[in-house]
């Protein structure tokens, strides 16, 4: 029997993560990966955000193009919009704003790279403070006494025992399952996500892209589809959850790929596809059923991408890291019951990643009911605002007329805007200015307010006429 103060399932970046953070507080710790080498099995997730420089400034800024050649900076991204014809109706440009506080996120938006090179080195700086990477090995079982979890078994029967199992093994995690923490999502909490990766020249990508890096392509015909590009190549993708696929996924994302568009796009940018890649992401309105006796469920296999966007790769280092740290309190007490684990989910709601889940089911609702249900909302929200934001380009007729015609249209799809304002977005911008609003609503302030208000009105004119 191999005895060890942690035994850790999966070898990405949270499993990584909570790997460093045991080994580093002096616990005597194994993590295992079934691929050869961590990011083997995961071409997934790609975008590196600016939270993960802020909260590991020691750790990322030894991520350097040597260390990982894929890197690229997102410093500009794009927003498409298709309408039903498969026409680009319009575009909007954005890059980080004004309001944006700190460095590096003023610079640039995502820090892209490949798994492929992401997942080996952070593991090394696990293997680097002294944890044992496992590589090769597939965790096929958790060791039990007394129905509590004490270790795991290896395919080929050999047995780790351990007071404290994390689960990082992901999606299809069998930590979750073999605990009983879970049976398997719903199909509402878990998404398909094909994606093609793109081989194109880097000059090519820098003389066409410049320093925009990444996009996502909202229609009226496909679930939103996201472009992120690396030194040489590119990912399109899209997923949506297992509840909304009514047809093969990869029939709407050739209908990406089958945009003229984009056809252009591949021309100039000589790409070639390289790969067609197909993974499975949890997306949750909260992450429940974390922890139990002797296991912490952490990163995908705990549900804690984000609930908007599915950011999972912070999630996962932030939970991974908080883990191993509640583990060694545990270790060091001689106690790893579901009570003392149940820190874990003190801690995590504490963080920016807690912070993110406060809204969580108004996020993932919006969300859901938007890109994500083209054919319901998509198909009148991309021409309202494409009117909105286009339609006084337009020199078909004077411009005070355009204006009432564009304030006619976008009247005309308020049948269809209505419901969804009330039923979406209320409830998600009470949600966040939640302790602000008593204060806004005040019927006293109000009334006060008012008067400024309508001092500020336009008043009518006659108008004037030439004699
Ligand atoms: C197509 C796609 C694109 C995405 N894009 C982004 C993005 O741009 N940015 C972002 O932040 N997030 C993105 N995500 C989400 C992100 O990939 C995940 O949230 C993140 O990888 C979670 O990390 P993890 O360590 O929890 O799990 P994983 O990265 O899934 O790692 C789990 C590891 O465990 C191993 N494993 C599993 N079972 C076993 C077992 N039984 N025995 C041994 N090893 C095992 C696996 O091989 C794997 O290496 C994307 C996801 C998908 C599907």
């Amino acid at each position: 029997m191999n005895v060890y103060d942690i035994v850790i399932v999966g070898g990405g970046p949270g499993g990584s993560m909570a790997a460093k953070t045991a080994a580093e507080l002096g616990l005597k710790t194994i993590f295992f990966e079934r691929g050869r080498r961590p990011g083997e099995k995961n071409s997934s997730g790609c975008g590196l955000g600016p939270r993960m420089w802020k909260d590991f400034p020691d750790l990322m800024k030894e991520l350097t193009p040597e260390k990982c050649p894929s890197m690229r900076a997102g410093s500009a991204a794009r927003c498409y919009f298709i309408n039903e014809e498969g026409v680009v109706a319009g575009y909007v440009m954005s890059r980080p704003t004004e309001s944006v506080s700190y460095e590096p996120a003023k610079s640039w938006i995502t820090m892209n790279c490949y798994r492929s090179e992401f997942d080996p080195w952070i593991a090394e700086f696990a293997t680097n403070a002294g944890a044992e990477l496992k590589s090769s090995t597939l965790v096929v079982s958790l060791l039990k006494e007394d129905g509590k979890v004490c270790g795991v078994v290896d395919e080929h029967g050999e047995k780790y025992k351990a007071p404290v199992v994390i689960g990082a093994d992901g999606a299809i995690s069998i930590v979750a399952k073999q605990s009983g923490l879970r049976t398997k999502w719903s199909k509402d909490q878990i998404t398909l996500v094909p994606q093609y990766d793109f081989h194109a020249p880097p000059k090519k990508i820098d003389d066409i892209m410049g320093d925009e890096a990444l996009a996502v392509w909202w229609s009226a015909t496909f679930p939103a589809s996201y472009q992120v590009f690396f030194n040489d190549g590119f990912h399109q993708g899209l997923g949506n959850w297992l509840i909304k696929w009514d047809k093969n996924p990869l029939f709407y994302l050739n209908r990406v790929i089958n945009l003229k568009y984009y056809q252009r796009l591949l021309r100039i940018l000589e790409a070639k596809p390289r790969e067609l890649q197909s993974h499975l992401l949890p997306w949750l309105q909260y992450p429940y059923n974390t922890h139990t006796d002797g296991v912490i469920l952490i990163g995908d296999a705990g549900g804690f991408p984000c609930p908007l966007e599915a950011e999972g790769i912070y999630p996962a280092m932030v939970t991974g890291k908080i883990a191993a740290e509640v583990a060694a309190d545990a270790v060091t007490s001689g106690d790893a019951s579901k009570n003392k684990l149940s820190r874990f989910d003190k801690m995590w709601q504490k963080t920016s990643v807690g912070e993110e889940f406060e809204a969580g089911e108004e996020l993932y609702n919006i969300w859901k009911a938007l890109p994500f249900s083209p054919k319901e909302t998509m198909t009148w929200f991309v021409p309202m605002l494409m009117e909105a934001l286009g339609g006084i380009y337009d020199w078909s007729q004077p411009h005070t007329k355009r204006v009432r015609q564009i304030a006619a249209h976008i009247k005309s799809y308020m049948p269809q805007a209505l419901p969804f304002i009330l039923k979406y977005v209320f409830p998600l911008v009470a949600k966040i200015f939640e302790d602000d609003l008593d204060d806004m609503m005040d019927p006293q302030k109000l009334m006060k307010a008012l008067p400024k208000v309508m001092e500020l009105l336009p008043k009518k004119k006659k108008r004037r006429r030439r004699s």
